[in-house]
């Protein structure tokens, strides 16, 4: 191992302090400690120095310097006796609002001629120390060190700190982001009793709203409120912008030709286009109303980095989305018909989300005349929204991401299960 010349200087300083501390002991026992030799020192400056323990430094400019010191108590006090020296240098005057050393004084006593003159030093303690001294020869002098024998404010601090019980985490709440289909200029599907899918759904995406708002540790955030038209990208960065952690688009289907379809349907965002014909068909549908209302339809996702970011992180997407789906899908069924017992997996640009997982509800199809008059109905209105948000309730209290307070209450309430025979 190389020792540097400051590791030596450190070695010295220790051996000379066992060996001054052994002699202290003794004088300590007498009248306070008495390090040797006299000249006319001054004291050209002053430090308090934290390291491990509180230090004082104080730098003579003679080899021949000495020094007494002693401790007062009621109030505590360290007294510092340098004798023949004089005060070259200014000594803090404030008072330290905390730590061991509250303030510093000083004065000269005694009679330079009779050589009885003495600087002496106090220092004003907010606790007892007990003050061990050496003096270390160093070039133009010497330092008269004094370890006050406490622990610096520094080390307390840092102690204080790693003894401080951990912050209180802040638990969040999960965002909900809401879209309601369409809007404005575009009407979405239109029944034969000329309901536009925009209006409902807007009215059970507000119910939905209002069914999660007083559930603990949930924020549902509506995309839109009004009867507007918002692209799709706007709305997916809308809900971005909230920090949404899922994203629910309601729509109600409508299939031409085939008006005896009816019921619910619960579409997953995914990675490779569509798992039925009917989902394909639907996704163009989808796809093609909002490109028909102007829509860039995510394009910009179409160069390569970015395709190849969504793929590695769709995939986790992905299953959530479908998990999530069925969630909702099981309320829907408690409810209703549902027109596809499965969560299908479509590719609409609404849910073309790298990082949220995403779902697309069909309530209802408008195109049948039953349907239609349900999806009027406040009263069944409400029980989609119900539906639909008990499941994403009962998806999130499994699934909520880390941080939140879902994810808190998930872990309180692990079942314990105890042996039946006990
Ligand atoms: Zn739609």
């Amino acid at each position: 191992m190389k020792r540097s010349g400051r590791s030596i200087y450190k070695a010295l300083v220790r051996g000379l302090s066992l060996r001054v501390l052994s002699q202290l002991l003794v004088v300590a026992l007498l009248s306070g400690y008495c390090l040797a030799a006299f000249a006319s020192p001054n004291l050209y400056d002053f430090k308090i120095v934290e390291q491990d323990t509180l230090m004082l430094h104080f730098d003579l400019d003679s080899a021949e310097a000495s020094a007494d010191m002693f401790v007062l108590e009621n109030p505590h006090r360290l007294v510092i006796d340098l004798p023949g020296a004089t005060l070259g240098t200014e000594l803090p005057t404030e008072v330290f609002a905390n730590g061991t050393v509250k303030s510093i004084r000083s004065a000269q006593h005694g009679n330079a001629q009779q050589g009885s003159n003495k600087l002496r030093i106090v220092l004003d303690l907010r606790q007892a120390v007990s003050p061990t001294s050496q003096i270390v020869p160093r070039q133009g002098g010497q330092r008269l060190i004094v370890s006050m024998g406490v622990p610096s404010d520094a080390a307390l601090r840092e102690r204080a700190v790693a003894s401080a019980p951990p912050p209180q985490t802040i638990l969040r709440d999960v965002v909900i982001a809401i879209d309601a289909g369409h809007g404005g200029k575009d009407p979405g599907a239109i029944g034969r009793g000329n309901t536009h899918e925009k209006d409902v759904v807007l009215a059970i995406a507000i119910r939905l709203h209002n069914y999660l708002v007083p559930i603990q540790g949930i924020i549902p955030v509506l995309i839109r409120e009004t009867d507007t038209y918002i692209d799709l990208r706007k709305r997916m960065d809308t809900a971005r912008d909230a920090n949404a952690d899922i994203f629910v688009s309601i729509h109600a289907d409508a299939f031409e030709g085939e008006s005896t379809a009816h019921g619910s349907s619960v579409y997953a965002l995914s990675m490779d286009g569509a798992t039925s014909e009917a989902a394909a068909w639907l996704a163009k549908r989808e796809n093609d109303s909002a490109a028909l209302y102007g829509d860039v339809l995510l394009s910009g996702m179409e160069d390569g980095l970015a395709q190849t970011l969504l793929n590695l992180t769709q995939g986790n997407t992905m299953e959530r989305s479908i998990e999530a789906g069925e969630d909702v899908l099981t309320e829907l069924q408690s409810i209703g018909h549902v027109h596809k017992s499965r969560v299908e997996q479509a590719a609409f640009a609404v849910l073309k989300s790298p990082d949220m997982p995403s779902l697309l509800i069909e309530t209802a199809f408008i195109s049948n005349r039953t349907d239609e008059q349900k999806l009027n109905s406040a009263d069944y209105q409400e029980t989609l929204a119900a539906a639909i948000g008990r499941g994403l309730h009962t998806y999130l209290l499994r699934r909520a991401p880390e941080g939140t307070l879902l994810a808190a209450q998930r872990r309180e309430t692990v079942p314990v299960s105890l042996p039946a025979d006990r």
